[in-house]
């Protein structure tokens, strides 16, 4: 089966907008079994559209468009699709209402151009639109003009990713899978782990799972900022036995290095931990800016287990708010073993909470010396059983410092609550 994308807009194009309907819709897609062979950018013009759609149709079982649904004068992926496949644009009175209906929800008065995304090639099938008012629409070409009259299908989704994600989810996800059903079986799985390198997570699985490539395992990596992905997939009346096994194997070797499967987040992972363990947490935040606080914050829950987190930037609030002391940081310097100690204690004692976190360290780029280079860090946990402190040298650009210290951060805490050692893997 062949698969292209084509995503729509002169944003895109300008480095103005990230394309992450690119990938997103990509891994939706993987993750059911299908691949996109091809994927195109192009202008939101007449001319490019068309002759994206009329190349791509022209090799594909099923092609799939973003953006240019909309009302405005520089959305014209609808009209120019119609014109190409030579199929009337008629008015869909339901769409119109339904249109009608959610400007009105939103005490909102119609533009006269609202009424464009009403309107629809001939034989479209109607895509829900359940966060906006542009329908996404499904045609099927049978017989396909321009690839020898066999079948294709080609689906337009709408540009604002709060639109397209639901739409594709709820819509385009079973008529790909009604339409195209799979020859042969798929299974994936995705580990997540954190504390190790990519070459070191390969070194340690590679050879144990060689038996499993020989049966079909695609075993895939992916690193991204403190985490590596192991992705294992297979196709075939075996693939879920194989990936089954080739699970076991990573779970053995990788063990306490996996935090979580295929979409988890770490914060999400130690979030569910304290819930479960009924524990709470306190934040002592210097280099990191509230980064943590955030990071859980994000996760739905988290008023039950975060208590307090404290962005302690200047050596005053770390003594006044924390009760670090003064000669502590006069002696060691705020970014320091017995400091990031001292914070945690402090913020343990003052928040009563079953853990607290601090970190404090040199994001840079000034601030440096040859004894704590740029992106030097201390990592404390404090918990009734004591306190551990981490260094580690993060020697990044100053969002990625807060995101790797973030991680490790998290993740020392995920380890305590595994009642594990805290160094293992880090
Ligand atoms: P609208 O009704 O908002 O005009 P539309 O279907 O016409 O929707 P576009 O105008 O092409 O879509 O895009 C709307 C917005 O959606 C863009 O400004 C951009 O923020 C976002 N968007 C579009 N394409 C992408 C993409 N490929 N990746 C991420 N975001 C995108």
């Amino acid at each position: 089966m062949h698969i292209e994308l084509i995503n729509t807009g002169h944003e895109l194009l300008l480095g103005r907008v990230l394309n992450t309907h690119q990938q997103w819709i990509c891994r939706q897609l993987a993750d059911l079994g299908y691949e996109v062979n091809r994927q195109t950018c192009v202008p939101d013009d007449g001319a490019s559209i068309q002759e994206a759609v009329r190349e791509a149709l022209g090799r594909s079982d099923l092609v799939l468009t973003t953006g240019g649904l909309g009302p405005t004068s520089d959305d014209l992926t609808r009209e120019l699709i119609a014109q190409l496949l030579g199929r009337p644009l008629l008015l869909d009175t339901s769409i119109l209402a339904g249109i009608e209906q959610y400007f009105k929800r939103r005490h909102g008065v119609m533009a006269e151009s609202a009424r464009v995304q009403a309107m629809v090639p001939e034989g479209a099938r109607v895509l829900h639109n359940a966060n906006g008012t542009a329908p996404g629409l499904a045609i099927e070409l049978n017989p396909n003009p321009f690839l020898g009259g066999k079948r294709s299908w080609l689906i337009l989704l709408p540009g604002p990713p709060r639109e397209l994600r639901p739409m594709f989810l709820e819509s385009v996800v079973p008529l790909v899978l009604a339409e195209f059903p799979q020859t042969a079986k798929f299974s994936s799985r995705t580990l997540k782990t954190t504390g190790l390198g990519e070459s070191l997570v390969e070194e340690k699985i590679a050879a144990p799972l060689r038996p499993l490539v020989v049966r079909g395992l695609e075993l895939g990596y992916c690193a991204r900022i403190g985490e590596v992905e192991v992705r294992l997939s297979a196709r075939g009346p075996n693939a879920e036995k194989i990936i089954s096994e080739a699970e076991a194997i990573v779970r053995e070797r990788l063990r306490s290095l996996i935090f979580g499967e295929n979409d988890a987040t770490l914060e999400q992972t130690v979030v569910a931990m304290l819930v479960e363990q009924r524990n709470t947490v306190a934040l002592a935040e210097s280099c990191t800016g509230g980064f943590i606080a955030h990071r859980l914050t994000n996760v739905p829950g988290a008023s039950a287990v975060l208590k307090c987190g404290l962005v302690t930037y200047s050596n005053d609030s770390k003594i006044e708010l924390l009760g670090v002391s003064e000669l502590s940081i006069a002696q060691y310097g705020a970014v320091s073993e017995v400091v990031a100690r001292e914070m945690a204690e402090g913020a343990l004692r003052r928040c009563k909470t079953d853990y607290a976190i601090a970190v404090t360290g040199i994001a840079g780029p000034g601030g440096g010396s040859k004894e704590k280079p740029v992106g030097t860090v201390f990592i404390a946990l404090a918990d009734a059983d004591g306190t551990v402190v981490k260094q580690k040298l993060n020697p990044f650009d100053r969002e990625t410092f807060k995101s790797v210290t973030s991680q490790q951060a998290l993740d020392l805490l995920r380890r305590r609550m595994l009642s594990q050692d805290s160094s293992e893997g880090l």
